[in-house]
């Protein structure tokens, strides 16, 4: 955690940062909004300073991040020849993909910028804080460097906190997001064009393989699941990404506790995509399973056919609602 150590831990990070003469920064793969945002502002940012950087992450970027200058230039390779990694919105190097090579990542100085409760603590700095979006502690980092905070890096921060905040809807707002919002927002960013290009249009293979995902939607208890196979995203022409938001959707079903998404991936394994209500934390449990997150949204990849992960993760989100109901009544 950042909590009292934040400026020196800033200042560390600093120090790598404006010694070297090149940076290298990476995302988590299937990027979404805090990932690309937290990549490209850190980016801009660091060349308003001088710095060559690369901007790299292993999956393709969502092209709804289009409208964001810098996309086109993110590369999918490890680094090379950078003096300093910087990695954002990942909690540990799995999440990295084909971005990691253990021999370079332990050759030079990894700044870990992340927010999830499950981060392992990779980095030779560890920039850590359970704030809603990796963009915020970004920022820190850009107002501490003494860096440029212009309309772009702006906009790219807050698309950050808007895709991981829901638009400002999630549990753990406060009037410090708001605040920072306003700061991008003075600086020139667009929240009405960030909410209109992020949440509020999707393409018709979206539409497609949701409408067959909530066709197929179950219920059990207070849990409620749905499953994305790789023949359903064949026949809407679907890529991972547009099973993206879903899992929030279906937990907006009244009475529910969790809600998940199991999606097969191309690689033979199950990919559960999960959401708890209020009171719940399922970031355990996604720990426990190889993956990670925060309370109350979380994921993990496991091998195995549909049904195996299936009923896996069910019955272990049904032991934890167990658990967590007990300790609730026990206080
Ligand atoms: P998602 O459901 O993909 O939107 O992810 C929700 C949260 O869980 C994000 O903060 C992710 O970083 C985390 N997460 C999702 N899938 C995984 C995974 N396979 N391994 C580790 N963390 C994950
Ligand atoms: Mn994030
Ligand atoms: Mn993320």
């Amino acid at each position: 955690m950042i909590r009292g150590l934040a400026n020196k831990k800033l200042d560390t990070a600093k120090k790598y940062l404006l010694e070297a003469g090149s940076v290298y920064i990476g995302c988590h793969i299937l990027p979404d909004g805090d990932a690309v945002g937290s990549l490209l502002g850190l980016g801009r940012a660091l060349r308003s300073l001088g710095k060559a950087c690369t901007l790299a992450c292993a999956d393709p970027i969502p092209f709804k991040f289009d409208f964001l200058p810098g996309v086109q230039d993110i590369v999918a390779n490890p680094p090379t020849a950078e003096e300093v990694i910087v990695t954002v919105d990942s909690s540990d190097v799995e999440r990295l993909g084909a971005l990691y090579d253990e021999a370079i990542f332990h050759s030079r100085p990894v700044i870990n910028i992340d927010h999830h409760v499950t981060n392992t603590a990779f980095g030779t700095v560890n920039l850590v804080q359970f704030l809603p979006s990796t963009a915020e502690i970004v920022y820190a980092l850009i107002k501490r460097l003494g860096a440029l905070l212009d309309k772009d890096t702006a906009a790219a921060l807050l698309t950050g906190l808007v895709t991981d905040t829901r638009c400002f809807r999630t549990g753990n707002v406060t009037t410090k997001q708001l605040r920072t919002a306003i700061a991008f927002m003075k600086a020139g960013a667009s929240l009405a064009e960030i909410t209109e290009l992020v949440f509020n249009r999707k393409p018709v293979s979206t539409i497609c393989l949701w409408g067959q995902s909530l066709a197929n939607a179950q219920t059990r208890g207070r849990i409620i699941w749905t499953e994305i196979s790789r023949d359903m995203m064949r026949k809407c022409g679907a890529t991972p990404n547009d099973g993206n938001g879903l899992v929030s959707h279906l937990a907006s079903t009244l009475g529910v506790d969790v809600a998940i998404v199991f999606r097969e991936t191309d690689d033979g394994r199950v990919d559960a995509s999960m959401r708890a209500g209020p009171g719940w934390d399922i970031s355990g449990v996604a720990f426990k399973l190889g993956g990670g997150g925060h309370p109350k949204a979380a994921g993990c990849t496991i091998a195995g056919d549909m049904h195996t992960v299936r009923d896996l993760v069910l019955s272990e989100i049904e032991a934890v609602l167990q658990d967590q109901k007990a300790a609730c009544h026990d206080q």
